[in-house]
């Protein structure tokens, strides 16, 4: 695995990386100005060397001037060499002229002011001066050269001496190099600047260091090879002395001499390399203090990071974890973040872990078999209640196919069925719809069931869940007392139907006796007749009510539509007795048109403002008729300010026979709410009270809207 890089060496790459950049720009800066120190040194040597250059040249010129006024002298016209000799003497006296020397064109010295006037003279030993002298008539400026003098280098300088517009003589005078190596003196230089005068030969005359050791001596060839190229430069080179250094060099045009001054390289750098150490030692420095410090940091950061890890793995397996304070705030609140995480971490296990309990409690306990599939139909959860109802143990299930609890010829239908759920993604509208299916135990034996489907994706996977419930006893129950129901109705139909004529064969045998035979019976026996009579005529609206009870199922007619207006009015022209009886007032508000058995609403109605112009009592009844629009069905209501009902029987009032009042008080069979709530259960909608005892009720029924 790559070695991923501490924080320590990170902080460390990033202290070097921040300060290398200033000690790049500090090196290029030491450089420029090294560049300048080393070009202003260079320029003021040179500067130096001119100027000492045209001192030496000078001092020529000041020789050439005191030779020329001698040469002009009328003891040379008449060869008076004694009185020449005298005043070159005098000459000689303010100048720096070591010595004077006449010689003429053959080159024997004619006089020479170094002896005693008289003495012998030899000849010269600078004959190519001489003829140069002679030849071109020209001043010159010698090379050093050695002298029969005491000290033994010299330079002449020589001018040409005409008598009669003919150069005669060459009248020289000679200039010791000492002369030279004052003017260098003089100069003032600074101590460790090697400076020298040389002549065209390249032959020292002068040098500040070691002038005896040097004196005499070539300059170095490289110093030469330069002064033959040009007039003045500079270069670097070691002087003869073995010093490296800067050398600057001037030569004269007119005497072919020259001057060259070498700067030590050691003074240049010198200044360059206490900068060097210095910014070197500053950077050592700053380097190690600021690697230290990060170093330092790196360390507090990693150790307080480090001990995180601990408790981050802890975290992991869920345990309670507990960070103490660290001394890096970030770190720190990090920490506090995992010690915080940890409690609910532990706060959401336990939670989940009860309600798994739970969970666990419920499918275990449940009536209800509980089956999960995975995607390729294999049982992973199978609860004792499935196992009871497949007759099948639970290790035996999990595991296994759930095709095995299906038959055959259902197994189609129900991969299609999960396949479906598959492509919702564990989202289906079929989750919680009960649906009906058929089950197998494991004996073969076949049962149906119903059931709820939902679907759950984990991890990428999904689970089907299936609630099953054993079906056959309700579906066997509901059959039965469908069947019981049918035959009651039956016989309320029949009983009712069949009491009919001979209750009113009693009726009329009743009349029959009281008319014919009525005087000739006592007052009691004429009460009994009376009682019997009313006895029979209740007994005839209690059939005549069972009968339209019944009949709500038995006669049905197929639906239309129904204009409500129209009935509302038919239903409050067959109440005009009543209405009248009791000065009712009966109104309709707007109404709509319904789908519905006619005949069967009108009952209804008939029943309900019936009703309220019934149980009134101290006041004239008024009863209102109105509907709203539901969702997707209308609200009939029909409103009294009769006697109310307590809310404890509003539910009981809907029964066959429930009556709140005694036949003294209100006549009525019971049946009237009852037919009411068939009527309506019969449309597919409800019917219900609201009321106020004393004030008025309210009863409301629902019809779809299917027109
Ligand atoms: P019946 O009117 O023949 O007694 P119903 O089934 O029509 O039978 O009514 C059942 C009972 O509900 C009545 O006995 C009466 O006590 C009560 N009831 C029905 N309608 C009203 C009403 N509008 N106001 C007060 N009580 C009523």
């Amino acid at each position: 695995m790559k070695r991923v890089p501490s924080i320590r060496s990170s902080l460390a790459k990033l202290v070097a990386a921040c300060l290398l950049p200033a000690l790049i720009a500090a090196a290029v800066l030491l450089y420029y100005s090294y560049q300048r120190v080393r070009a202003d040194l260079a320029n003021d040597a040179l500067a130096k060397a001119n100027a000492l250059m045209l001192t030496v040249d000078r001092e020529f010129e000041g020789a050439d001037r005191s030779l020329r006024a001698l040469a002009t002298s009328p003891y040379l016209r008449y060869s008076d060499m004694a009185s020449l000799h005298e005043q070159a003497v005098n000459v000689l006296k303010g100048n720096n002229i070591n010595s004077i020397v006449l010689i003429n064109s053959a080159g024997q010295q004619v006089l020479n002011t170094a002896g005693q006037y008289g003495s012998a003279l030899p000849m010269s030993t600078n004959s190519l001066q001489l003829e140069r002298v002679i030849t071109l008539g020209q001043s010159d400026v010698s090379d050093l050269f050695l002298t029969p003098l005491p000290s033994g280098l010299a330079i002449n300088v020589a001018i040409p001496v005409r008598v009669a517009g003919q150069v005669t003589h060459s009248l020289v005078g000679v200039v010791l190099p000492m002369r030279l190596q004052e003017i260098l003196l003089e100069s003032r230089l600074p101590p460790n600047r090697i400076a020298a005068i040389f002549d065209g030969a390249g032959t020292i005359a002068a040098r500040t260091h070691e002038v005896e050791r040097f004196r005499g001596k070539s300059i170095t060839p490289a110093l030469f090879e330069q002064v033959t190229l040009k007039k003045e430069g500079m270069f670097e080179t070691v002087s003869l002395d073995g010093t490296p250094v800067l050398t600057v060099f001037v030569r004269s045009e007119k005497s072919r001499w020259g001057v060259a001054i070498g700067v030590p390289i050691s003074s240049l750098t010198a200044d360059l390399r206490r900068w060097i150490g210095l910014l070197v030692g500053f950077t050592a420095l700053l380097l190690t203090a600021s690697l230290g410090l990060a170093w330092a940091m790196g360390g507090r950061i990693a150790t307080a990071i480090r001990s995180l890890a601990e408790p981050a793995a802890a975290l992991g397996y869920g345990q309670a974890v507990s960070v103490p304070a660290l001394p890096i705030r970030e770190v720190n609140e990090f920490g506090q973040a995992i010690t915080k995480a940890s409690a609910m971490l532990v706060e959401t296990d336990a939670a989940l872990k009860g309600s798994e309990q739970r969970i666990r409690g419920i499918v275990l306990s449940a009536m209800d078999a509980i089956i999960t599939v995975d995607e390729s139909q294999i049982i992973v959860l199978f609860n004792p209640a499935a196992a009871a109802m497949f007759g099948c143990p639970v290790e035996q299930a999990i595991g296994s196919p759930a095709t095995r609890f299906i038959p055959e010829r259902f197994h189609t239908r129900h991969h299609d069925f999960v396949r479906k759920q598959r492509v919702h993604g564990g989202n289906s509208a079929e989750f919680g719809v009960v649906n009906t299916a058929v089950g197998r135990r494991v004996d073969g034996q076949e049962f149906t069931v119903e059931m709820s489907y939902s679907s759950l994706v984990e991890s990428g996977n999904q689970f089907h869940t299936f609630i099953i419930r054993d079906s056959t006893d309700r579906i066997r129950a509901y059959e039965a007392l469908e069947r019981s129901n049918l035959d009651l109705q039956q016989f309320a139909y029949v009983a009712s139907h069949d009491l009919k004529t001979p209750l009113r064969s009693i009726g009329g045998f009743v009349q029959i006796l009281e008319r014919n035979y009525g005087d000739k019976l006592d007052e009691k026996a004429l009460g009994l007749i009376h009682r019997t009579s009313s006895a029979v005529q209740r007994l005839e609206q209690l059939t005549e009510d069972l009968l339209s009870y019944a009949r709500v199922n038995s006669e049905v007619r197929p639906f239309a539509i129904v204009n409500c207006a129209e009935m509302a009015d038919e239903v409050i022209g067959l109440l005009d007795a009543a209405i009248r009886g009791s000065a009712a007032q009966v109104t309709a508000g707007e109404l709509p048109s319904v789908m519905g058995d006619r005949t069967q609403l009108v009952q209804l109605l008939l029943n309900l403002i019936g009703n309220g112009i019934k149980y009134c009592r101290d006041r004239a009844p008024v009863v209102h008729f109105s509907a709203v629009r539901g969702n997707g069905e209308w609200v009939f209501s029909v409103t009294d300010n009769g006697i109310g009902i307590d809310a404890r029987f509003h539910a009981k009032i809907f029964e066959v026979f429930k009556r709140l009042h005694s036949q003294s008080e209100y006549s009525g069979t019971g049946i009237g709410l009852a037919v009411c709530r068939r009527v309506v259960e019969r449309h597919g909608g409800k019917i219900w009270i609201t009321s106020t005892v004393g004030k008025g009720s309210t009863f409301s029924f629902s019809i779809p809207d299917i027109t």
